[in-house]
Order: C-alpha cells, then sequence, then structure tokens
C-alpha cells in the first residue's frame, strides 16, 4: 500500500508536496497527519483481513527526491505513529539507493526495509539497520529478474544472501513481461539457501529439471 508521503504527494502533487518541505512544513505536517491516520486505519483492515505483513511504499520519501533531513523531522514522526498502531508487521519499500535513510528508517520500528539493488554495500546497509530490522530485497526487478537467465538469478540471489539480505526478495515491483520461470528460479534459490545454506547454480551440462533452462535470455523466449 502507499505510504502516507506517496498518498500526501497524490493528493497535494509531487510539486506542491516538495516544495511545501521548504515553505509550508506546518501545513504539510498536518496533511501527513491525516494521510498516516488513513494508512493507518488500511493497515488495520488488511490484517483483520488475514494480512501478515503490510508493506507501505513510499517512493517520494526516498533520498532520490528528498532531503533525509525533511523525511527525519517530517515524516519520521508518522511512521513511527504507523509501526506504533495496530496489530501485524510492518515493512516498508522505498526505491533508489536508500543508504542515506536506512538507519532513520530502523528506527521508525519497521520490520523490515525493503531496499532496491540501487544499495549496493550490503553488509554497510545491514549495519544500518542493525539487527532488529530485516534487509529485504535486492535483486533488480528490471535487470536480472526481468532479463537474466536463471543461473544468473541464482548467482545474484547467493550474492545477496551471502552480504546480508535477509529476506530474498525483488528490489522492487515485479516488472510486466517478467517470465514466470525467473520467478521460480527466485523462490527455488530461496529455499535451497535456507535448507542446505547453498544454492545450486546448474550449468548447461546438468540443468535437467527445465526449471532454470534453457540457457538463454528471457527476452529471447
Ligand atoms: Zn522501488
Amino acid at each position: 500500500m502507499e505510504g502516507p508521503a506517496s498518498l500526501a504527494s497524490r493528493l497535494l502533487g509531487t510539486y506542491n508536496f516538495l516544495t511545501w518541505t521548504i515553505r509550508r512544513p506546518e501545513i504539510l505536517s498536518q496533511c501527513l497527519k491525516v494521510t498516516r491516520a488513513a494508512c493507518s486505519e488500511y493497515a488495520e483492515v488488511l490484517s483483520e483481513a488475514g494480512a501478515d505483513a503490510v508493506c507501505i511504499v513510499d517512493g517520494i520519501a526516498g533520498p532520490d527526491m528528498l532531503d533525509p533531513r525533511h523525511l527525519d523531522t517530517l515524516i519520521r514522526p508518522e511512521y513511527e505513529s504507523l509501526c506504533g498502531s495496530g496489530k501485524g508487521i510492518k515493512l516498508i519499500h522505498v526505491c533508489g539507493n536508500s543508504t542515506p535513510i536506512l538507519k532513520i528508517l530502523s528506527e521508525c520500528g519497521f520490520q523490515g526495509v525493503s531496499i532496491e539493488e540501487k544499495v549496493t554495500d550490503l553488509p554497510a546497509a545491514k549495519k544500518l539497520v542493525g539487527s532488529k530490522t530485516k534487509l529485504i530485497g535486492n535483486l533488480s526487478s528490471s535487470g536480472v529478474i526481468l532479463n537474466g537467465t536463471c543461473e544468473e538469478i541464482k548467482l545474484e540471489a547467493q550474492k545477496c544472501l551471502e552480504d546480508g539480505i535477509d529476506i530474498l526478495a525483488p528490489g522492487c515491483g515485479i516488472a510486466p513481461k517478467t517470465p514466470i520461470k525467473n520467478i521460480k528460479a527466485l523462490v527455488e534459490a530461496r529455499d535451497e539457501y535456507y535448507q542446505t545454506g547453498k544454492i545450486r547454480v546448474r550449468t548447461r551440462s546438468n540443468c535437467a529439471s527445465g526449471l532454470c533452462g534453457p540457457y538463454h535470455r528471457a527476452q529471447e523466449d
């Protein structure tokens, strides 16, 4: 679901949202309280309907769009309020290189932070979020998952898990036309890693399952 910042930016318009962080922070703060309340209510309904976890997506709150100082002063209180209300697990996804705000996000109470492949130093990212917050991601949705072979996906998955990712997942929303076998390869990589501690990367010669073959680019399928 959209987070309070994204929801506010849709209601106010992106230009107003961004300029009001500087020119009218007190009004924007009031708007964020309203959108956060809507998010809390919706998260509660989802939770009651059986959702195990609710993930908010707040792309506009990322450092590519917003100064982290404004995230800290204007949006952080709303994240804390969202995480502190209702039942269920709360997660957040922020697009782009979210490294500069990972520590703030982990301090808001989110149980997991979903990161894109633009966060390249995973050991440093893991240190920033600490042990309480799980790091989720970060295979490129528009790169290896869309265009890669199953072998490439598994190699990338192994690297992510070894470098500090706690929950293997696409780095952002799954792109249209992503081959289903690539998603299956990601799931298989996860299962193999948690069951045996090692992902079996098949080669042309020993792949018999059909799941990981044929070994050519997905777009050629
Ligand atoms: Zn994203």
